[in-house]
């Protein structure tokens, strides 16, 4: 017990441990908000899920609700959130590929957002069209020619968002910023690949991975710490668990730190 990495004195871990709060700045770059029909949420609406992050430590986050993902709103309502938090809440910009007309309209809406819209969201295993369609391809040159951040949906072996597709989109648009949420979860070659054989544009997003063991160390050793990013997906997984996944990592406090909040800073600026 006395070697736990929660107990080491002056460390990040032990100050988290013992004050419940992060002393460094967190952006969470990957959460949500609302209601699932299947499951409970214990901090489901924006109020909760907000006030639950900030006591954590948590300084900023980038969000699409649920029911922007789902179709059940337009973008403009996930906005009118942002403007009731400004200082917290940023937004992307969930892109429906069965709806170009739409996908248009709402891209034309893109910089009456800003601030607050930071980039695109895809969810091709949701929306059942593979990111390599040519659906997707009005909203990837948008974000290509601006240098955007595009959150991207990944699951291993997806016939939608695999690894295969992942890695052909992420070369064919150099300027974007990928963020691939769940690293490809489960296919793992292609999570190494993703990063080793892409210009610099890609960040492995550790949504669903502070539970695995070991796993963030990996990312760590071939991708390093410069190309992790860290998010929850809240609500579906706590802040705690995520937070705590990383800082009980094998990997230094300045990878942590990379992690936590200074590759966002180097991607965004201080104060995006
Ligand atoms: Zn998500």
């Amino acid at each position: 017990m006395n070697d736990s990495i929660w107990t080491r004195p002056g460390s990040l871990a032990e100050k988290f441990w013992r004050d419940g709060k992060a002393d460094i700045p967190i952006y969470d770059m990957h959460c949500h908000g609302g209601t699932n029909s299947s499951i409970y949420f214990k901090n489901g609406d924006m109020e909760s899920m907000i006030q639950h992050m900030r006591s954590i430590g948590v300084r900023r986050t980038a969000f699409c609700h649920f029911y922007a993902q789902l179709g059940n709103w337009r973008n403009e309502e996930d906005y009118k959130i942002c403007l009731r938090y400004p200082d917290f809440l940023r937004m992307y910009v969930v892109i429906s590929p069965k709806f170009p007309e739409q996908v248009k309209e709402e891209l034309a809406s893109f910089d009456r957002w800003a601030p607050y819209a930071i980039g695109l969201k895809v969810l091709p295993d949701y929306h059942l069209l593979p990111l390599n369609d040519p659906a997707y391809e009005y909203a990837l040159k948008f974000a290509d020619e601006r240098g955007l951040p595009v959150l991207c949906h990944t699951w291993g072996f997806s016939q939608y968002d695999g690894g295969a597709i992942m890695l052909e989109v992420a070369q064919k648009y150099p300027r974007i910023r990928f963020f691939i949420a769940h690293c490809i979860y489960g296919e793992w070659e292609y999570t190494r690949r993703i990063v080793t054989e892409t210009p610099g544009n890609v960040w492995l997003d550790l949504t669903c991975i502070p539970g695995e063991r070991n796993r963030i160390e990996e990312l760590v050793s071939y991708a390093g710490s410069e190309r992790v990013i860290f998010g929850t997906d809240l609500p579906w997984f706590d802040e705690y668990q995520a937070v705590g996944g990383v800082l009980s990592a094998k990997i230094s406090e300045d990878d942590m730190k990379n992690i936590l909040y200074r590759n966002v800073e180097k991607i965004l600026g201080e104060n995006w």
